[in-house]
Order: C-alpha cells, then structure tokens, then sequence
C-alpha cells in the first residue's frame, strides 16, 4: 500500500510503498477513504510525542470500510462503513468497566502507538469495542471528523463542560476543534466567543454561530476582552489550541465558579504548563481536560448530525491526495489553513 512514512523527526516525511498491515485477533483492518488532518499529526512529527517509534506514519482521524477482521471479531465484518475514536480501548480495565474508555489504562492510538491512516489502510485494535458505524448518507470525509476533532470538541463543550442553554462559552483557538466546538455550542443554545489570531478562522467561526469574535493578535488582554463582552466572564471556556498563552486567557476569561476544559495539547519542555491558580481558588474554578469521546457515547451527536442540527461537512474545507500530505503536514505548524483538511488515500 501507499502511505506517507517519517524517518526522523521535523523531516519531511515522503509517500511510498509499504507492507500493508494484518488485523490482530480483536482487530480489522480498514481501507481508509477519509483522514483528517488534526495539529496532533504535527506534534507527532515534531517529537512531542513519546509513544511514536521510527519510521512512522501519522494519521487518526478516519472513516472509511472494514476490509479484514481478526478470527476474535463478532460485530464487524468486511464492507461496514466505519469510524473509530482516536482513542482505541482495551474494553477490559477498570476505566473501560466504569464506560470511560476514552481513558483507558492500555488504549493504542493510531497514528501514534503505531502506524495510522495516512495510507491506504490501517490496522484497528479491539474494534468491537471501538468501531462507530458510519451511516450511510454520511460522506467519508465528513465522518473522519467524527474520530478526532469533532467527537473531542463535542465531549469537551457536551460531556466535561456540561453547557447549558444561554451561557457564555469561549473558544480559544478556532482550528478543526475549536470551530467545532463553536458549532457544537451555538447549536446548543449559547453564545459564544471566539478567539483567534487569524480573521480568517474568526470569519468561519462567525459562520457557525459565534455571537463575538476576538482578534487576539490585535488585542491587548484577550481574558479582560472576554470579561467585558460577556458581562463578567464566560461560564466555560475551552482552550482549543494548546498554549500556555491561550490556557491562561481562557482561566483568566472566566466569571465565577466557571469551567476551563483543557482540550488543545500543551507540549512543553519539561512536561508542565503555568495554570493561573491563585485565580482557580479564588472564583472556585473548575480546571478540566478532554481526552476523546468513548464510542458508545457517539450515538446521540450522530443523532444531532442526522437531524441537520450539527453540521460537521461544513468544516470540511478542503480535499487533497496522499501525494499533498507531507507539505500539507508540514504546514499544519507555522499556516494550517482555515477549517479542516482532508486526505482521500485512493484519490
Ligand atoms: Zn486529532
Ligand atoms: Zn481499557
């Protein structure tokens, strides 16, 4: 099969030949019609993270049909349409008992724990536990969002950050999952705040339901901005993005007892990032991460795509080849494009 290989780490990576891979005894193998490209492939490729082995290849956020299963397999069988979350669980440890597999203790990744979808097929570990079924009016390209960006953005708004109707809730960051998680909240009746250095990216957001957009590139105090739009501060905010400048305005944007969801990666030298906390005690914040969503909590946000409600093809703003990744992966780091890219391995 054809799929795009690194060597070394920040080097360009290139397409090329490889063996093409064999389902384990609880896993399938899918030919991938959709991947995503998710800034989480660029923190692979840059080092940042430890579960990557040489050479590799990237890729977690895909759709497309089950071509092989493993002899252990029951629910799943060669021509399902499907997605999967990019958090693979075992479905036999304690967190996996308790239904939270997006935290699972011997989860696998593709894309990281070993080789993901950018190639024209991937191997899946555990897929009765892990496979969504993609309904069939659903595009590939617009359910491949649905394994990373837009089930992360809907866990982080829906499930950790409990929104309700007519809050406030800031979006720091408005790439694929900052712009879902915009949709994701406008549809569910807040008002929302989008940050981002990019007019570009605030233009989309206001394109999906956001009520004011901040321009943090030409703003002084982007929490202060916040506070004052939202007469106090906003009742959740999420940093979408994955700095330690973006983390603390979200903190320091919130109104009091108000929810700060930790979605974006914060790689950092030494592993830790500054988090304003003399603030979180004081208003009596709640400071949460978001890791996933579990696959059998996708049921009731494809019930909201279903109906119309979510629009997850929206944020699909662009289709490129195998050829196009590498320089496209490349970007993600310095000029990743407005909305979400896709790659279609066969095109
Ligand atoms: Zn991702
Ligand atoms: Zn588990």
């Amino acid at each position: 099969m054809r799929a795009v290989v690194f060597e070394r780490y920040g080097e360009p990576a290139e397409v090329r030949g490889v063996a093409d891979p064999e389902p384990a005894e609880h896993g399938v193998v899918v030919r991938v019609e959709a991947t995503g490209l998710c800034r989480s492939d660029w923190h692979g490729w840059q080092g940042h993270d430890p579960d990557i082995a040489l050479p590799h290849v990237p890729g977690h956020e895909l759709a497309g049909v089950v071509e092989a299963v493993g002899a252990r397999v029951t629910s799943w069988r060669p021509g399902d349409r499907v997605t999967v979350p990019f958090v693979c669980a075992c479905g036999g440890c304690e967190a996996c008992a308790a239904g939270d597999q997006q935290v699972c203790e011997r989860q696998t990744q593709p894309g990281f724990t070993h080789w993901g979808s950018f190639a024209q097929y991937v191997a899946l570990d555990h897929a009765d536990v892990n496979l969504v079924a993609v309904p069939e009016e659903m595009s590939f390209a617009t359910a491949a969002s649905l394994g990373c960006r837009f089930a992360t953005a809907f866990r982080a708004v829906v499930q950790q950050g409990r929104m309700a109707a007519g809050e406030w809730v800031a979006v720091h960051g408005c790439g694929g999952v900052g712009l879902s998680a915009v949709m994701i909240a406008a549809a569910s009746g807040a008002r929302v705040v989008a940050v981002d250095v990019s007019p570009a990216a605030l233009d989309l957001a206001r394109k999906f339901g956001a009520a004011e957009c901040v321009d943090a590139s030409r703003t002084q105090n982007t929490a202060e901005a916040i506070r004052d739009l939202t007469g106090g501060g906003a009742h959740l905010s999420l940093d979408a993005l994955g700095s330690p400048a973006t983390c603390a305005a979200s903190v320091g944007g919130l109104r009091r007892r108000g929810r700060h969801v930790q979605v974006g990666l914060l790689p950092s030298p030494d592993g830790t990032t500054p988090v304003p906390m003399a603030r979180a005690i004081a208003l009596e914040l709640e400071l949460l991460g978001s890791h996933g969503m579990a696959a059998h909590t996708y049921p009731p946000m494809l019930e909201l795509v279903r109906a119309g409600v979510l629009r997850p093809d929206l944020l699909v703003t662009s289709t490129i080849s195998l050829e196009a990744a590498p320089a496209a992966l490349a970007a993600m780091g310095t000029a990743p494009g407005a909305g979400v890219t896709v790659i279609e391995p066969w095109s």
